[in-house]
């Protein structure tokens, strides 16, 4: 039986037209143009808003009293289905620096899952950040866990064969070798929480490193020495051409002119907006969390020592939102720094995050003001408030 989309704003890579997408299983069969469809099967009437792929996060952590790493499946199935009602269909869960029995238990976990039919957000694996980075640029993450990339521990996360991306500091002991070893397997290898410098950043590159984690947020960047201006890691990234990016387009981590900036050197094609979402959902207060005390206040999550952020309390919606109204970014851009670009990232981009005949039905109807109307994932409508 048919599903079919209609009378919506239709985001393709490339441009917006008036037309609908029609669906059969989990599979999109037909994207169309103006009114041309058979009206056959469950019809939904997008009423003008717009329909984009589902989107693609690659680095969150939970969600409110969800987290991702406890080794829990109930938090794993409350965290997915909670960012699914913000549009989020596909998603990397990921790890944060803890001991790393605590680390294993929760890839297995995050396995265990990927076994089962999904209750939220698909899972398509997971992405690992810490415990091999810079204590100086430690962030939220708990200096207590950051220590050198040892390949008798961390190929034992490895052999979960899950693992699609690695977040770690390149001038850790051990790191390059471990870029080495992981790159030609296909990991999404990312320069995270490094106080580099550029020709740290270049061995980086040799090693295997191709993309940023949380550009602008605990990273290296331009900075005096002395009264000699330098660049870090951030800068550098945006200088090389064959490097991706990832931003926390919340408004809060990046500032709207920057994430404008970014975009401006990057493009969409190089620019992946993600949550690094740890307590969406939560109210202003202070928590428990990554075995630190953090604080939730300004729509934003730090360490109560409000010294850094932590994370974030965002969803992908509302990255959406900031990237099109504050940054004016267009639409057609926005969407696609979240949908089809990280679903290149990590090589899922010949059935995930485009509207195209053969692509797996992950679809989003929202409106101007990025309010999520539907969301299908799979071909299975996971909520519907247009009807
Ligand atoms: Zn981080």
């Amino acid at each position: 039986m048919k599903t079919i989309f209609y009378n919506g704003s239709v985001i393709t890579p490339e441009t917006v037209f008036h037309g609908g997408v029609e669906v059969e299983g989990s599979k999109i069969i037909r994207v169309f143009k103006g009114d041309d469809f058979e009206k056959t099967g469950t019809l939904v009437d997008c009423k003008g808003n717009f329909i984009s792929p589902g989107f693609v996060d690659l680095h969150v952590h939970g969600a409110y009293e969800a987290p991702f790493f406890s080794g829990n499946l109930e938090d794993l199935h409350r965290g997915t289905k909670f960012h699914a009602m913000h549009g989020t269909t596909s998603i990397l869960p990921t790890t944060a620096s803890a001991s790393h029995d605590e680390v294993l238990a929760a890839l297995k976990c995050i396995k265990e899952a990927m076994g089962m039919p999904n209750e939220g957000a698909r899972i398509l694996g997971a992405h690992i950040e810490g415990n091999y980075m810079n204590p100086v640029c430690a962030g939220a993450q708990n200096p207590e866990y950051l220590y050198k990339a040892d390949p008798s521990e961390y190929m034992e996360l490895i052999d979960t064969g899950i693992v699609r991306r690695v977040s770690a500091s390149p001038e850790v002991e051990g790191v390059l070798d471990m870029a080495r070893r992981l790159a030609p397997q296909g990991i999404l290898m990312s320069i995270a929480h490094s106080n580099g410098d550029y020709s740290m950043f270049m061995r980086a590159i040799e090693a295997g490193f191709t993309h940023i984690t949380h550009i602008y947020n605990a990273q290296s960047m331009l900075s005096n020495c002395y009264f000699y201006p330098q660049i870090g890691v951030c800068e550098a990234a945006l200088l090389h051409d064959e490097i991706t990016v990832e931003a926390i387009c919340d408004g809060r981590h990046v500032p709207a002119e920057l994430l404008r900036l970014i975009h401006k050197v990057k493009g969409p094609d190089r620019m992946h907006a993600t949550t690094d979402a740890i307590l969406s959902g939560a109210p202003d207060g202070s928590f428990r969390c990554f075995d630190m005390d953090l604080l939730v206040e300004d729509e934003v999550c730090m360490l109560a020592s409000r010294v850094a952020f932590a994370g974030s309390v965002a969803t992908t919606d509302r990255l959406v939102r900031t990237l099109y109204k504050d940054a004016h970014i267009p639409i057609v851009d926005a969407v696609k720094m979240i949908t089809l670009t990280p679903a290149r990232m990590i090589n899922e981009q010949n059935h995930i995050g485009r509207l195209a005949e053969g692509y797996d039905a992950d679809i989003n109807v929202f409106d101007d003001n990025i309010n999520i109307l539907a969301t299908m994932i799979l071909g299975k409508m996971f909520f519907n408030k247009l009807s």
